[in-house]
């Protein structure tokens, strides 16, 4: 086997190696089950340990409050577009922040069902920012208030949870829960798609307070579109992803018996970015692309201005044992994805070559 890779990729992302190797461990004969958790009914007594031990962990890790619903679901964040306005929609009227590209895809899912507000957008300049409170153009009876709490693709990170009076506020997690703590009263729905913090692809979380739940506009409700339905049935209306949800399982217990919590998560997110940007800060011959109020904990943007040397960059970066640097085509240049089990070694590294090829090619 060759050596591990640091991988900056944006998702799916590194998983922290003792999860891997515990499920690696437990691969043919989960607890003397004599089986694979693949292999596995998501009926059996065992499983449902699984997923009632992964939903408990998930609850103390983030301090879920009782009041809230925890789904596990499939279709990734991109389902919940869709499935949003159609179980939040009562009047028909939502608000929508435009931040990036995935709030847009959001917004344009959410416009098929109803009357979208934009109450602020970043898209004049290339979403590089997050919109301050003051800049939120609030409707006061919208259903809900909708945005995307770090934005993937450009690198900006909401700093804080909007203030919408009685409007139940919306946040697409998928690349930042379990980053930092976050106060779960606050909000209304948060969902996340579990490749990028969480797990494996093919897992999506949905964190719902219950009095939101069963309110449907129209008759013709999908049903695996139905957080109600899925409530109710404890996520096993069909099948669920059992495996991906096995391996949240263990990433929770790596973030509280390893890591110590999500204090302290944040601690090492906050010490990993900070030798990023401050290196960024001191020199001229990359380019940050996030204004610096807005900066994102998880994915880091910049650029040299050279779009020969970015790719010079990437290819270099990739015969120093580093990958997936590449930027998004909507923003171009380099994005380093450092999410929670990206290791501090992995930036240090990261933070030399940058140096290294600075002095080389500036
Ligand atoms: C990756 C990502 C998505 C899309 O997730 P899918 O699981 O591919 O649907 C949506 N929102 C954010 C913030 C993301 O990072």
């Amino acid at each position: 086997m060759t050596e591990r890779i640091f991988n900056f990729s944006a998702g799916p992302s590194m998983l922290p190696v003792p999860v891997l190797e515990r499920a690696a461990a437990e691969m043919l004969n989960y607890k003397g089950s004599g089986m694979s958790v693949m292999e596995m009914s998501h009926r059996s007594k065992v499983y449902d340990s699984i997923i009632k031990s992964t939903e408990a962990s998930l609850r103390r890790v983030m301090g879920i409050p009782d009041n809230y619903k925890v789904l596990f679901l499939q279709g990734g964040a991109t389902m919940q577009f869709s499935a949003i306005p159609l179980n939040l929609m009562r009047t028909g009227k939502a608000d929508y922040a435009l931040t990036g590209h995935f709030a847009k895809n959001a917004y344009k899912e959410a416009k098929k069902f109803g009357e979208i507000h934009v109450a602020a957008s970043s898209e004049a300049d290339n979403f590089s920012y997050i919109p301050s409170q003051a800049e939120l153009d609030l409707t006061p009876d919208a259903d809900y208030f909708y945005h995307c709490a770090n934005n993937t693709i450009f690198g900006t990170e909401w700093k804080y949870c909007p203030e919408t009076g009685a409007v139940p506020v919306v946040a697409d997690m998928s690349s930042n829960i379990l980053s930092k703590p976050v106060d779960v009263s606050q909000y209304g729905v948060i969902m996340a798609g579990a490749q990028k913090n969480m797990g494996p692809a093919g897992l999506t979380v949905v964190i719902v307070r219950d009095d939101l739940l069963g309110f449907y506009p129209q008759d013709k409700m999908p049903v695996l579109l139905d957080w109600k339905l899925m409530a109710d049935k404890e996520s096993m209306y069909n099948t669920p992803p059992t495996y991906a949800i096995y391996i949240l399982g263990l990433v929770l217990e790596w973030i509280e018996n390893e890591v110590g919590g999500l204090e302290e998560m944040q601690k090492r997110n906050e010490k990993k970015a900070k030798l990023l940007y401050d290196y960024l800060d001191s020199q001229s011959f990359y380019h940050p692309a996030a204004r610096p109020d807005s900066r994102s904990m998880m994915n880091v943007t910049f650029r040299t201005g050279d779009a020969d040397l970015d790719a010079k960059f990437v290819q270099g970066s990739i015969e120093n044992g580093m990958t997936n640097l590449k930027g998004h085509r909507l923003v171009g240049g380099m994005r380093a994805s450092i999410y929670n089990a990206m290791p501090y070694a992995g930036v240090e590294k990261l933070v030399d070559f940058m140096q290294k090829f600075a002095k080389e090619n500036g």
